[in-house]
């Protein structure tokens, strides 16, 4: 075979690697990843958390040090041959540089051979005693105080998989390969090769650093990432930093039962939505209120269509004059109509829907621009949304 042959091998196994060591979001989709090809050698995760964690990050190990052998494997029996014609040549022009790099050749491809062994040895090692030995099981007997309810690594397991197996716990995906996991008392990350864990009771969180990128240059459209550093005060236990979408930030927060410190180097960058419900609320909270009438008694409001958390807090009331900046009289087709509904939405989702209905590429007009009640379609503008009288 030719050398370039030879090298689009090299390329196609390089990205193959790759895909393995790195899975990009859609080969996790389809399933095309180590963990569920072997799903069912390493034990179910929502069950076993911990357990699932040891034996994926050992089979990690064992199959991506499997990937250098079966690269040389292939090369030498498809090009192997070649090179030797080559080879021959050389060496009889260079022939001490040519010993040389042989002999590093020969303790690369020694390396090669053994790492899987080692590998292999290793994980055998570490599984015995139901993975007494493994690492993260020595890990998680630091947590362990004998005499309480933490009696021994297993019993630290236990907790972990119990507390994992709640419907309140908050996954968080930092990417292809690392997910934050917070339950009511732990927080841990698990990487391809390693699980972090750290309890709540004796750790502090600190942001430090956030960067923001954009996604798309026409919709001003940006995503931002904050990085904490969770730092374990427990002798023995890691410090590690998470990486995650400024998005994910609330989630965490609430899951946590202290609060993340915000150095003052982290700016959290509001979204244009935030910006504009911001913008909506100034401006409703200039126009006239509306007094419920007696008949609708205050406390006999269901919560808010949209959220289903709030208490609807406006009232959509035609109170604009229908004309143009200009003062002119707009005609009958743009004129805003009345709206009969009872008080169902809060301000908040009455401004959310009302940017959802604008022409996104023209974000500075938004405000002087209709929208449509979401139940009876009539026509309204930022001028009829009023806040119900005692409802801020
Ligand atoms: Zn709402
Ligand atoms: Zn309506
Ligand atoms: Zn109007």
């Amino acid at each position: 075979m030719s050398q370039e042959s030879a090298i689009v091998f090299t390329i196609f196994y390089a990205l193959i690697c790759f895909c393995i060591v790195y899975p990009s979001t859609e080969f996790v989709s389809a399933g095309l990843t180590v963990d569920h090809v072997f799903s069912s050698t390493l034990g179910s995760e929502s069950i076993t958390f911990v357990q699932h964690h040891i034996r994926r990050t050992s089979l990690n190990l064992m199959v991506h040090s499997l990937l250098p052998l079966m690269y040389i494997r292939v090369y030498f029996m498809q090009f192997a041959s070649s090179n030797d014609e080559d080879s021959d040549s050389v060496a009889s022009s260079l022939p001490d540089s040519y010993s040389t790099v042989m002999l590093v050749w020969r303790v690369l491809i020694a390396a090669i051979v053994l790492l899987p062994a080692l590998v292999a040895a290793a994980i055998y090692y570490w599984s015995r005693n139901n993975w007494q030995n493994h690492p993260v099981a020595k890990y998680l007997a630091k947590f362990a105080i004998p005499g309480t309810r933490f009696e021994d690594w297993r019993a630290v397991a236990a907790s972990i998989n119990d507390e994992y197996r709640r419907d309140d716990k908050v996954v968080i995906r930092m990417n292809p390969v690392a997910r934050i996991v917070v339950t009511e008392s732990w927080i841990i990350k698990t990487g391809p090769y390693w699980i972090n864990v750290a309890h709540q009771d004796d750790t502090a969180l600190i942001a430090y650093k956030s960067d923001t990128h954009d996604v798309s240059q026409e919709a001003f459209e940006t995503v931002q990432f904050v990085n904490i550093a969770v730092k374990p005060t427990r002798a023995g236990i890691r410090e590690f930093s998470i990486r995650i979408n400024a998005l994910d930030f609330k989630d965490l927060q609430d899951r946590l039962s202290r609060p993340i410190t915000i150095l003052s180097s982290v700016k959290f960058h509001r979204s244009v939505l935030d910006h504009f419900v911001e913008v909506f609320k100034d401006q409703v909270a200039q126009n006239p209120r509306h007094r419920l009438d007696v008949d609708v008694a205050v406390d006999n409001l269901d919560n808010c269509f949209a959220c289903m958390q709030a208490q609807p807090n406006i009232k959509i009331q035609k109170h604009c004059l229908d004309v143009d900046e200009a003062g002119e009289a707009l005609p009958e087709a743009r004129c805003c109509q009345v709206c009969n509904c009872r008080p169902m939405w809060c301000i908040e989702c009455v401004a959310k829907w009302f940017a959802s209905r604008q022409n996104q590429s023209e974000r500075e007009s938004w405000l002087q621009q209709k929208c449509t009640c979401p139940m009876c379609r009539a026509r309204f503008c930022i001028l009829d949304v009023c806040y119900i009288e005692g409802r801020r």
